[in-house]
């Protein structure tokens, strides 16, 4: 097996991006790859299926500039170069896609919450990534039940 030279971090930005961060950052020095992170955000339009009759382009421009403060307060941290942070407008899984191909990523990594029943069929956005992803996808499992080593 190749070693991964190009690992791409998808975050939420939610609190749990840590922990997925965590393991992306640990992975990256093991293969002395290059961490490469994006964060999509995802059109009100699509997210509330245009039944809002009013205009939302300032409310969608303050979530990308929020969205573009908390992805780039994530990457310093992390040590993420600013060439490879990706700040997407549209559907996560497509843009997750999109961009891995794009920068010849050779595995990309999300966080998990281990949905079942009613949930998983609703669908979550590490199965989307993961079917139709033409390299590795390493789902980190985050959420209750989470089980993690301390060492
Ligand atoms: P979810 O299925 O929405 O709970 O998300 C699971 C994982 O998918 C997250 O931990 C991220 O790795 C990834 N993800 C979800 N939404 C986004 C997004 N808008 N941009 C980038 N990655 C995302």
């Amino acid at each position: 097996m190749g070693e991964y030279k190009r690992i791409l971090l998808a975050v939420d930005l939610a609190d749990e991006s840590n922990i997925v961060g965590e393991r992306a950052i640990q992975l990256a020095r093991l293969f002395d790859a290059e961490l490469h992170v994006v964060h999509v955000v995802e059109p009100l339009s699509l997210v509330y299926g245009g039944d809002i009759p009013m205009d939302l382009s300032s409310v969608q421009d303050q979530i990308q500039e929020q969205a573009k403060s908390s992805l780039d307060e994530f990457c310093e941290g992390a040590g993420v170069l600013e060439a490879h942070r990706y700040l997407i407008f549209g559907r996560p899984e497509t843009e997750i896609h999109r961009i891995a191909t794009a920068a010849d990523i050779d595995a990309i990594i999300v966080g998990s919450h281990g949905r079942h029943g009613l949930a998983l069929l609703l669908g979550s956005t590490a199965n989307g990534v993961l079917h139709g992803a033409s390299c590795d996808v390493l789902a980190v499992r985050v959420g209750p039940g989470a089980h993690r080593r301390a060492d």
